[in-house]
């Protein structure tokens, strides 16, 4: 018998717990009926790790996240924190997990759900249906390249340093991954990059289009940077799969989560390589923070979070079926006019985290009746 396959789940802070319950529910419907059967445990992240154990990540959690074959988090985060030297607060315990499990490669979904594409501040049939994936480089170039600092010149003036630096190995894992995404959608990648001003830029393309000859089913084109922000904003329905570097990919994909209008809807992974037996590290959370703004009142939208275990469900489980079911459960619930309070629009009542929640249980039972 082959073993559970097993998920740590890390609610963390603000409106994490909330999002969390309403998540894990949905989860154990996805197991009650048969659907899946893993072994789902929990642990601290975050501010709460914090106050619980001095640390915002334990090595013991941090193991606990590399031995799980994926790993779901809610947010980190709040005002409490903010005064702690920098090495305590609870994004660190993040970065610390990010970096633990080695992913590089951070996909984020833009997904315009059609009730919903009055939330953008595009025009609605610009974004209406919109689906788009910003596969986004997570662990090189710029953000991690050597030479850096600020420098002080003899002349008394003072210089800041960056380093823009790509290797082969590294452009080629995240195009990979990028290039197997589109084989699952619509076949389409748009490699984006800075050739004509960057030598970093010019070994990018050059390692995509090479690779390129591994997915000739996939259609790839090449688009500098700057069109592409520019094309995001005019047109993007005409981009399925984007792969960019992490300074590229960083403007992107937060361009790009502006489309949806709303980031309580957006969930995301980021993904690592793959050893010899398959199995690849993967961490899933929706893009948006703890929100403390909101936190304790039980009115945080759980859809991001919801979301993400169906990208968890697709990615890493590699079982599109229910990925598909969960995500349809969602967009008929939407179009009831079931909404939170971020997303409410006007003549309908917002509901509860839990209310949402339960309203998408409701619609799983009755498709899959
Ligand atoms: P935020 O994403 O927490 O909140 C921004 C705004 O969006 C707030 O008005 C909030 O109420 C709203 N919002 C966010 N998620 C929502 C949801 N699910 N439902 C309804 N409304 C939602 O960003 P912020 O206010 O800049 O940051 C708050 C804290 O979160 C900070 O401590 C920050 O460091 C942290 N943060 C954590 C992550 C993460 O855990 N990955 C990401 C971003 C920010």
């Amino acid at each position: 018998m082959t073993a559970k396959k097993k998920i740590l789940l890390l609610p963390g802070d603000g409106i994490g717990p909330e999002i969390t319950a309403a998540a894990r529910k949905v989860m154990d419907w996805f197991q009650s009926t048969g659907r899946t059967n893993f072994e789902v445990s929990e642990d601290l992240i975050g501010g709460v790790s914090y106050d619980t154990h001095g640390t915002p990540l334990t090595d013991a959690a941090l193991k606990r996240a590399q031995e799980a074959d994926a790993v779901l988090m809610a947010s980190v985060g709040g005002h409490k924190w903010d005064v702690l030297p920098f090495a305590d607060r609870p994004e660190r315990g993040l970065l610390r997990l990010r970096k633990g499990l080695g992913v590089f490669a951070n996909l984020r979904p833009a997904v315009v759900f059609d009730v919903l594409a009055n939330a953008s501040t595009l025009k609605p049939e610009v974004v209406k249906d919109l689906d788009i994936m910003i596969v986004r480089e997570l662990l090189g170039g710029v953000y991690f390249g050597e030479p850096r600092g600020i420098e002080t010149l003899p002349n008394g003036e003072r210089r800041g340093i960056n380093t823009q630096v790509y290797t082969t190995s590294e452009i080629v894992r995240v195009a990979r991954v990028a290039f197997e995404l589109a084989r699952k959608r619509k076949k389409k990648l748009c490699s984006v990059e800075k050739a004509n001003v960057m030598e970093s830029g010019v070994l990018w393309r050059e390692e995509v289009t090479k690779l390129h000859a591994e997915y000739k089913d996939v259609e790839l084109v090449h688009m500098y940077a700057d069109n592409c922000a520019m094309q995001l904003v005019r047109n993007p329905k005409q981009f399925d799969v984007i792969v960019s570097d992490n300074l590229f990919g960083d403007l992107l994909s937060d361009l790009a989560s502006m489309l949806p209008g709303s980031l309580g809807m957006l969930p995301s992974a980021s993904l690592g390589a793959r050893d010899a037996s398959g199995r690849q590290s993967a961490f899933y959370e929706p893009i948006h923070g703890s929100a403390p703004d909101i936190a304790g009142k039980g009115i945080a939208n759980p859809l991001a979070m919801i979301l993400s275990y169906g990208m968890m469900l697709r990615y890493s489980f590699d079982m599109a079926a229910n990925a598909d079911l969960l995500e349809t459960a969602v967009k008929n619930v939407l179009r009831a006019g079931v909404r939170t309070a971020d997303i409410v629009e006007k003549g309908q009542t917002p509901v509860s985290t839990a209310a949402m929640g339960e309203a998408v249980i409701k619609e799983l039972a009755r498709l899959a009746a």
